[in-house]
This record gives C-alpha cells, structure tokens and sequence, in this order.
C-alpha cells in the first residue's frame, strides 16, 4: 500500500493496452508521470501514446518481474487480465491497485452478485449452472424468460443467450461450449445507468454524477450525464457504489452498472473494476475526469473534483461510425476521441465523440 502520494515523474504500469490503457496512459502524463504499458499487441492503442510497452502475454513471468521492477505503482485496464499475474507482481514487492482480491471478485459474476447480497446491494435472483441437467432443473423454477450467461470474460453482450422455453436449454447451453455460467433472472428495468466512484489508499471516496446508458445489441451506443433521475435514485447509486468500494477494499476507480426498476428501486447488474466507457462523458463535464481521478487514486494523490459543469452526451463510434470523422470533427460543442485502431470491425470500438448538450 502506498502511504505517501507518489512523487512527480513517478512510472506507472498499466496491464492491458486497448482504448482505456491510452486515455489513462494520457491523463498520467499530463500529471507528469512516465507510463509503461503491458500488453499482447504491439502498436496498440495504449502503446501509442506510453513512454514504453512490454509486448507479451500477461502470464509472461519474465516481463512481469521486469515490470515489478521498474514501476512505482502497477494497475490494469481491464478485467480479464489473470489475478495470478496479480499475485505475482505483488510477491515482487510491487505496489498493485486495484487488488488481485478485488479481480478476482468482480470478473466472476456469481461471485460478484453473491459479494453484491452480501453487502446488502440488491441483484436479479441468479443460479450458478455447472451442466445441463443445472440448467434444465433451475429453469423449472426461476421464470421464463431468463438470461444464461459465462461466468467470467463476456462484455458488450458477448457470452449471453436468452432462454425463452425450457426447449431452448440444450441448444443456450452449447452456445456457451459448456463454460461455467450464471442464470439471471430477467429485470424489468425501465432505466440503465451507472456510476462511476474512486476510493484512494486512505479510504477517500469520491462519486462521479450519475450516467442513463443506452445499450444497442448489448453494446453501450450512448450514456447521457449527469442523468435525469431523483435525488434519491443519486444518492441511492452512490451509497451502492461507496458499499462496493469499500467491501471490496477497493483502490482506483470502478463503476457500477444499475437496473432501476418501476418504483426506482436499484439493482446491480455487473461492477467492472477499473474506468468504464459509461464514464467516458466525465473527460468533457468534469475538470476530474475517470481516467485521472484513476491515476489520482493509484498513485495516492488527493482525488479530483468530481462535480458536472455540463450535460454531456457520450456517444460510442463503433466500427466504420469512424469513417465519418470529418463530419464529427466539424461539429461544435462536441470533442471527438480516437483510438487509433486500424481496422473499424463492426461493432469494435474505434473512438467516441462527447457533444455538449446546454
Ligand atoms: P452485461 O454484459 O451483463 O452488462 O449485459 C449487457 C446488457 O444486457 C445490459 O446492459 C442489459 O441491457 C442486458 N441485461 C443483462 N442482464 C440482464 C438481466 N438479468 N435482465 C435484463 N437485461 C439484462
């Protein structure tokens, strides 16, 4: 654990080398500090724009002693990095945030939904499915429909099938190559929002303004911030998030994705540890933004003012939405942000732009 705020010029690791790696790797350099970037892909988004990047699997023992060596603090930028990877660069008297403890929950959605009940914070019912035959039992009693998802590493709607009638089991469960997964019970959400929150090595916490997110194909298309909800919808959110941050120990920046409910009841549906796209909006309507307030907290300097200055519209650019980018560019009140991926894939992410909404 870091006692002291880490001094000026102080070098970072980051694990993970996509989108997130590069908006972080920039917001840690304007602050001063010197980022190394570790990740499977050279010419990746975050080694772009990183003062140096380690090409190599995040299991590669060697680079990541070298790593334990070179940098004052190590974080990650996604959540399927292994937890051991973790482990080992602690045992190498590195300085890791968020923790391995902390991964290790909230990549796994049942242990994750469990540690939500546990502390009090209200999700769908769901069932742990090991087989088929779990599976078909668990059907008879849950509801129809319900969602079966993998346990760990789907995102963007990946990993998911929806079971309508107990017939469609058979075929729902190969489509997941009989991976270990959850059952969710299905909200009747009439609203998706999310939070975005940071809490430091000294137990400070700090909430971002709400964001109303809209899902498109499982994808987030657009969060809208600060969102149009009650007072009590807020403060509910970030009770939930304060609850997360400080049940799992939490250092860095997380956010919680929450179905509200007819009635504004709150439900969580997944924690993603680290920065997150629904935060995205905070780089225009916030003089912290997500992808500093993260670089405050893990180096242990004092978190960001997190307070909105404006509405912002955050809308993802996915695949050839790119290719419009002299359009996007001329718009006023509006920034727009690439990747620098090549290739726009449908569906991949290849930038965003915020528009200023008055
Ligand atoms: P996830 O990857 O779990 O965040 O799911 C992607 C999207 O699928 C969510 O943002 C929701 O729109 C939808 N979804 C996920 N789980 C459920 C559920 N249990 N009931 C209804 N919709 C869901």
């Amino acid at each position: 654990m870091l006692k002291e705020p880490l001094p000026l010029g102080s070098t970072i690791g980051i694990l993970g080398d996509g989108q997130l790696g590069r908006m972080l790797s920039q917001a840690a350099s304007r602050l001063g500090f010197k980022v190394v970037t570790f990740g499977p892909d050279a010419g990746s988004p975050a080694a772009q724009v990183s003062l140096a990047s380690k090409v190599a699997a995040y299991t590669d023992e060697a680079v990541l002693a070298r790593l334990a060596e070179s940098c004052d603090v190590i974080t990650f930028e996604f959540e399927t990095v292994p937890a051991a990877s973790l482990d080992f660069l602690t045992g190498r008297g590195a300085v890791v945030a968020p923790s391995s403890k902390a991964l290790r929950i909230t990549q796994d959605r049942v242990l994750e939904k469990s540690f939500a009940r546990e502390a009090g914070i209200g999700t769908v019912d769901f069932y742990e499915i090991n087989s088929l035959s779990d599976l078909q039992g668990v059907l008879k009693s849950s509801g129809l429909p319900a969602l079966l998802k993998t346990r760990r590493e789907g995102y963007d709607g990946k990993g998911q099938v929806w079971i309508k009638s107990l017939e469609e089991a058979p075929a729902a469960y190969d489509s997941l190559n009989g991976r270990p997964s959850i059952l969710e019970a299905k909200a009747s959400f009439t609203r998706e929002i999310s939070v975005v929150a940071a809490r430091g090595w000294n137990g400070e916490v700090k909430t971002f303004p709400i964001g109303e997110n809209h899902h498109v194909g499982g994808i987030l298309s657009t969060t809208l911030a600060p969102a149009q909800v009650s007072e009590a919808v807020t403060a509910a959110a970030h009770e939930i998030a304060r609850k997360v941050l400080e049940g799992l120990d939490y250092v860095g920046v997380l956010a919680v994705e929450l179905f509200v409910l007819p009635g504004d009841e709150l439900l969580l549906n997944e924690i993603a540890p680290r920065v997150h796209n629904s935060g995205h909006w905070t780089q225009d309507g916030c003089l912290c933004d997500q992808f500093e307030q993260h670089i405050r907290a893990v180096t242990g300097w004092p978190l960001g003012d997190t307070s909105a200055r404006c509405t912002v519209e955050m809308t993802n650019l996915l695949g050839p939405d790119i290719l419009e980018w002299p359009a996007l560019a001329a718009e006023p009140q509006s920034r727009l942000y690439v990747y620098g991926k090549d290739e726009p894939r449908p569906g991949r992410k290849m930038g965003h732009i915020n528009r200023i909404k008055v």
